[in-house]
């Protein structure tokens, strides 16, 4: 793998140096990794102008089956470069490489290749006999799964017949820039992708610019609500997919090492920057002691340390300003009467680390029970009735994601059917699938990437 010293913006199919640099570190050493430009409002312009000019001379223009060759091609370096791109991924984000290898990379090449499949069948996704693309995509994405979030916002854009302007995170912008390279290794027309790195001014300027038809963000609540107010009133189509609490509602009569897994999978995956982590454990009380044992003994044999050795479970907390933030809410969970227990293990004296952590005897009010912290802690409630277990994962702003342990398959229809969760996995945890729809309720956002339902909110329908 190549990693250049400097990285400019990728626009019209080439690359152009900006005026402002800053560098993008290594989160599990601290070690400078490359320099990369924060695009300036009018560096954002001129790439909304490129893709506008993309869009109105060639993409829009070209015939669906056409399109997907482009989409298929992508898919298929993306799979002959998925080392390059895995070891990169981990080295900008700090996940493990076990997951950046087995997750990440083969879910981003299966989202191309999943979209090149629609791109010439449009007509039969239940929009109507002919839909139309909406034009040029302002797209946003965050640091927890940068190159996957990539590959849910701009497969379905290009597949429907939009160019895209997209804006990786500050702190993860790598793989994008690699993705920029593929794209002309793929002979993608000029214009079609532009990727502007950069901060939160650059996301700004990119969802604000005029002539955006689309925006699509993914990232915290508070800035998705700064999105939705400074494009209401335009005629600008947005989906927001935000933040998320989700409750993993372990049964009595659940398997319960299956259980403890998918517990440990559902909070401590990716360090738990996951939107859709299973934040909130919630067991029943007869089983609860039981459940717990096992979680403690799981959780002692987790490995926490260097993201590129196969065998590390945990990686590094993606950024200095995050581990604050999760040792924050830490703090206050401690000090709000929750104890708190971690098992023992030794963390790297350089880089961004925080020990696998839970939290028992929360209750509903705690902050650490209502809002996300993104990392790798767990708060564990407990309930006596299935309809006590369905008011408490509901009484949340969110409404991303749920989980259900049960024997039963009953119980498991049951139970989600009043779950206000846009995706409810069953005797399972964060599976994720580009055939299947993704999105939220309330404050976790709105509109839905993935699947069929995805092409919804690119075509101008
Ligand atoms: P943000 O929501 O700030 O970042 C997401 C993306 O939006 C980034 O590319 C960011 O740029 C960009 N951005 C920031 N401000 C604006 C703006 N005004 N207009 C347009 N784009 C903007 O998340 P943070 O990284 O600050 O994380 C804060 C918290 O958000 C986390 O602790 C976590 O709780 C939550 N979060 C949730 C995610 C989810 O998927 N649900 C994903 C990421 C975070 P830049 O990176 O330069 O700031």
């Amino acid at each position: 793998m190549d990693i250049k010293p400097a990285y400019g913006l990728f626009v019209n199919g080439e690359w152009v140096d900006g005026e402002v640099r800053n560098k993008t570190v290594n989160p599990a050493t601290e070690e400078v990794l490359a320099e990369v430009t924060w695009a300036t409002e009018s560096e954002v312009d001129t790439a909304v102008r490129a893709a506008r000019a993309a869009y109105e001379n060639v993409w829009s223009r070209m015939p669906g089956r056409e399109r997907a060759k482009y989409l298929f091609r992508i898919a298929r370096i993306i799979q002959e470069r998925a080392r390059e791109l895995a070891v990169l991924e981990s080295l900008d984000n700090g996940k493990p490489i076990r997951e950046s290898r087995d997750v990440d990379v083969p879910l981003v090449a299966a989202h191309f290749f999943y979209y090149a499949g629609w791109a010439d069948k449009l007509g039969y996704a239940g929009f109507g006999p002919d839909p139309r693309p909406i034009g040029v995509a302002g797209q946003v994405i965050p640091w927890n799964f940068p190159l996957l979030m990539l590959a849910w916002k701009i497969a379905p854009a290009l597949a429907c017949g939009n160019t895209v302007v997209l804006k990786p995170a500050e702190t993860t912008p790598l793989t994008a820039l690699v993705f920029a390279e593929i794209c002309q290794e793929a002979d993608l027309p000029p214009g079609v992708v532009n990727i502007v790195t950069g901060a939160g001014e650059t996301g700004h300027a990119l969802v604000s610019h005029p002539d955006v038809n689309k925006v699509a963000f993914t990232g915290s609540t508070e800035v998705g609500r700064a999105i939705a107010k400074s494009v209401a009133g335009t005629r600008k189509k947005v989906t927001l997919e935000l933040g998320g609490k989700a409750a993993n509602i372990v049964f009595d009569d659940a398997p319960i090492d299956q259980a403890v897994e998918g517990i440990v999978n559902g909070i401590f995956f990716n360090q738990g920057h996951v939107c859709c982590a299973g934040s909130r454990l919630l067991v029943q009380e007869s089983v609860y002691d039981e459940v717990l044992a096992g979680l403690k003994r799981r959780m002692a044999l987790l490995r926490v340390g260097d993201p590129l050795d196969k065998n590390t479970d945990i990686g590094a907390i993606n950024s200095a300003a995050q581990l604050e933030r999760i040792r924050t809410l830490s703090d206050i969970g401690a000090e709000e009467g929750a104890a708190r227990w971690s098992p023992p293990c030794e963390l790297p004296d350089r880089g961004f680390w925080f020990a696998p952590t839970i939290f028992t005897g929360v209750t509903q009010a705690h902050r650490i029970a209502r809002e996300e912290i993104f990392g790798p802690v767990l708060s564990v409630l407990t309930f006596r009735t299935p309809a006590e277990a369905v008011e408490k994962a509901n009484n949340t702003p969110y409404g991303l994601s749920a989980g259900v342990w049960t024997d039963k398959g009953s119980r498991i229809l049951w139970t989600a059917d009043r779950l206000r969760a846009g995706v409810v996995w069953a005797n399972t945890f964060n599976k994720f699938d580009p055939a299947s729809p993704f999105g939220g309720y309330k404050e976790s956002g709105y509109g839905r990437e993935g699947g069929r339902h995805g092409l919804e909110a690119y075509l101008d329908v």
